[in-house]
């Protein structure tokens, strides 16, 4: 979760979409709440009532919080689509918020995306000249004017239409009087997989839900079976209780984010068919082989919870060490307290982790996290684990350094800031942090540890090679994809 101490790159958004259930707007509710790690700034549904009319909800704010009894029995429909966003393009605003409602020439739109488009200021400029009016910041605002463009009034065409123009990456949901559409792009950068609810009405007959989400623990909390990933480049219709896929797009090579295997998905999701769990256990176990291999020998295993768990116990049981919770972490951290003084917001870290000396004293101590983006946070822990009394303090990671800006829907805090863009070596990010050693999993391991083609991943942020290159930025920030008007 997003906090002022954290020092992780940043969730992007999430996605979800039931068809065919009285319930909808609810089910759409709960799968937004197992997807609020996905991003916590804002909050919508939009739903599509009996008589095909639509209603939509959106604020700022968490989804415990946005949606009051009220509001969700006012969104009482048959379909519902929903969105929970973190601002990685737009300022965090309710203008900016998802799902995006249309009403135009071709009847009732609604729109919810994950992703970030690599062109959409080269985009927005052709449609302004055209005499397009945007009313947010957001890169999803230009699909929706692409879409109103187009020649074709049926929905699915008019979306593939649309997208066909776009760069960058897109999992996205619409919803319209007709049909829940979900789409994802020909490389399938951001996960949308899909799902199926079974049900009967009150008298016994029996019918079939849809439902998509960005991942897969959004279908547990609703009792749904997860059914499959939806591929890269497919486009589900579902319209009158029937499921169609097509393929309207070029083909592509398929390049999905191997950052949500460490950091970014939850460790109860599937991502295509893997278990985010078991790949984080696998980051762990290859990790202590690299350890080994260094020579570097710990008594003991502490994870900086929570996201670290299975890595550092896939650590602890490859080299057969105990796996202790030597870190505890608060879970009570919000959002309010960001004090411009650094010797209060030092605190930050205190707050969020503390030690526990009884694990840490007199060991030499393995502690596992996910990733490091300025080092700040790693620096405190260091030194929290440390004053705890650990006799050595051995930092392991469970993926490469982080070394370039992330353009699909990711955000780092200040490119310019990473440690690993400052500094070449193991060595002297470890002297800078205050370690006794520092040792990144490899890109061949963390590849290798999913089991699925090397060749079949963005790994961008760590090797620098981008499956599609930014257009019209000048300088390399996720935020400045769509930033014009904040400027
Ligand atoms: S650059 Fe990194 S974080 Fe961004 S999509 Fe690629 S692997 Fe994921």
């Amino acid at each position: 979760m997003t906090s002022p101490f954290s020092d992780h790159p940043r969730e992007e958004c999430g996605v979800f979409g039931v068809a065919e259930h009285p319930e909808s707007a609810v089910y759409t509710y709960l799968g937004l709440y197992a997807l609020q790690h996905r991003g916590q700034e804002s909050a919508g549904i939009c739903s599509r009532l009996e008589d095909s009319s639509m209603r939509f909800h959106r604020e700022m704010g968490p989804v415990s919080e946005v949606f009051p009894e009220r509001e969700l029995r006012r969104l009482k429909g048959n379909a519902a689509i929903g969105h929970v966003r973190y601002s990685t393009t737009g300022a965090s605003r309710l203008l900016n918020s998802q799902p995006i409602y249309v009403e135009f020439g071709k009847g009732y739109l609604a729109v919810a995306h994950n992703g970030n488009l690599t062109n959409a200021k080269e985009l927005q400029h052709k449609l302004e000249s055209k005499g397009s009016i945007f009313t947010s910041t957001t890169d999803s605002e230009v699909m929706v004017h692409l879409m109103a463009q187009s020649p074709h009034s049926q929905p699915h065409k008019y979306i593939a239409d649309a997208l066909r123009q776009v760069e960058g990456s897109y999992s996205l949901v619409a919803l319209t009087p007709e049909a829940l559409i979900a789409v994802r792009d020909p490389r399938g950068i951001r996960p949308l997989c899909l799902g199926k609810r079974c049900w009967s009405d009150d008298s016994g007959k029996e019918h079939e839900a849809w439902l998509v989400a960005s991942e897969s623990c959004a279908f547990d909390v609703i009792d749904a079976k997860y059914v499959r990933e939806i591929n890269p480049g497919e486009m589900i219709i579902i319209s009158d209780g029937q499921l169609r896929s097509v393929y309207p797009f070029e083909k592509k090579r398929e390049a999905s984010c191997v950052f949500e295997y460490v950091y970014f998905a939850r460790p109860d999701s599937l991502l295509r068919g893997r278990s985010v769990y078991e790949v984080r256990k696998e980051l762990g176990r290859r990790l202590a082989v690299q350890l080994y291999e260094k020579g570097i020998v710990g008594e003991v295993v502490v994870a900086v919870p929570d996201s670290s768990n299975p890595a550092a116990l896939g650590l602890a049981q490859e080299s057969s060490l105990p796996f202790e919770f030597g870190l505890i972490r608060s879970h009570y951290v919000g959002r309010t307290f960001i004090e411009p003084k650094q010797h209060i917001r030092d605190f930050g870290a205190r707050l969020k982790y503390n030690p526990v000396r009884e694990v840490l004293k007199g060991k030499r101590v393995i502690v596992v996290d996910d990733s490091i983006v300025r080092g700040t946070t790693s620096r405190k822990i260091v030194q929290m684990v440390r004053n705890a009394g650990a006799k050595e303090v051995h930092l392991a990671i469970s993926c490469p350094p982080w070394k370039h800006s992330c353009y699909y829907g990711i955000d780092v805090s200040n490119y310019s800031e990473l440690i690993a863009r400052q500094l070449e070596t193991e060595e002297e990010i470890a002297a800078s942090i205050g370690c006794d050693s520092l040792t990144y999993l490899n890109l061949k391991n963390l590849l290798a540890a999913t089991g699925l083609p090397a060749d079949s991943f963005c790994r961008a942020c760590f090797d620098g090679v981008y499956c599609v290159e930014p257009k019209g930025l000048d300088k390399p920030s996720q935020l400045n994809l769509m930033s014009k008007k904040e400027e």
